[in-house]
């Protein structure tokens, strides 16, 4: 399978008042055709700047791609102009937020913003343009279509606000559509409607798609590939299954712990002991290691490199290096 989407060693910064942040720290992640690839982990842990990068939409001057490459079918998006960047966004990549009501526009009726992109990108006219608005909210499965269509964004539920979200951001036939917590604001029957819809138009179109979530429920229902970022970094990638089975980041192994378990009742939640380190306060070390029950002094003073350890498994830690000799 091609890779739609290539990522390499990409480095986003933040410059705050307290000091510089760095947000994506050397991530790597590739994106095949017709895959899903979910990037999980806590707030803070730079999942969606990593999304924000590859879309352009890191703000300078606080905001700031210092480093790598990220590939789209090929071709580096960081070196492209700002029109350049505008066709292939909306066109070629998608992207779905968590809240819908921030993305569209309060004073504009639905209709007129499904209309947008297919006029500017598709060239279509206004009449065709608003015929094919119609047959989208009829695709995402809204009832009465047309007078939707003649609604105002604050009439309609977040449940429905998401689906005409995701008809405007496949209606332009994306390679890949990149959703931040997509559902994560819905209820649990609505997230699930919601997921079901995304794996159809995805198999139908065989498009890519990059999913950020803190749901380990989303992965396990949507992913082909996991990758785990803590702190900016990439602690731990492989496919789904493989890491369901057997994660080996002591971070990914605490997230599966927390995560709840159908048909069984549990007294007390597990979760992580501590917080994600300062951002303006790390050192070269493991990120984890403060919370981390297998800390060992490496850690502390020393990061691990992301290493292949078999079965299709990345992980950076240092329980998993051969060298250590260093101890
Ligand atoms: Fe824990 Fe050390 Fe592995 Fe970090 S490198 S996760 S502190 S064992």
């Amino acid at each position: 399978m091609d890779n739609v989407l290539d990522i390499e060693h990409l480095s986003t910064i933040f410059k705050t008042e307290e000091g510089v942040v760095r947000a994506v720290d050397d991530v790597s992640l590739q994106v095949r055709q017709g895959e899903i690839v979910c990037i999980v982990g806590e707030s803070g842990s730079g999942k969606s700047i990593t999304a924000m990068s590859v879309m352009g939409l890191v703000e300078a001057p606080a905001g700031q791609v210092v480093g790598g490459t990220i590939s789209f079918h090929g071709e580096n998006l960081l070196t492209l102009s700002r029109n350049e960047l505008r066709t292939v966004r909306g066109n070629e990549i998608a992207m779905i937020f968590q809240e819908p009501m921030t993305s569209l526009n309060p004073v504009l009726r639905i209709g007129e913003q499904l209309m947008e992109p297919l006029m500017e990108h598709l060239k279509l006219s206004r009449k065709a343009a608003r015929k094919r608005a119609i047959e989208l909210i009829g695709e995402v499965g809204i009832a009465r279509a047309e007078q939707i269509a003649d609604s105002y964004p604050h009439e309609l539920s977040g449940g429905m606000l998401q689906r005409i979200m995701i008809a405007i951001a496949i209606s332009c036939g994306p390679k890949l559509l990149i959703a931040d917590e997509p559902t994560t604001a819905l209820d649990v029957t609505i997230q699930a409607q919601i997921l079901d819809m995304l794996r159809r138009f995805k198999d139908e179109s065989n498009m890519s798609i990059l999913l950020i979530t803190h749901d380990l429920g989303v992965v396990a229902e949507m992913a082909d590939y996991v990758v785990v970022m803590y702190a900016g970094k990439v602690v731990e990638e492989g496919e789904v299954v493989a890491l369901f089975e057997s994660p080996k980041h002591p971070y990914t192994q605490g997230l599966l712990k927390s995560k709840p378990i159908i048909n069984q009742r549990q007294d007390e939640l597990y979760s992580i002991p501590g917080q994600v380190p300062n951002p303006l306060e790390l050192v070269p070390s493991c990120y984890f290691h403060d919370r981390c029950a297998h800390c060992m002094d490496i850690c502390r003073t020393k990061q691990p490199d992301l290493k292949d350890i078999g079965n299709g498994q990345k992980v950076a830690c240092w329980l998993y290096e051969e060298a250590m000799a260093y101890v």
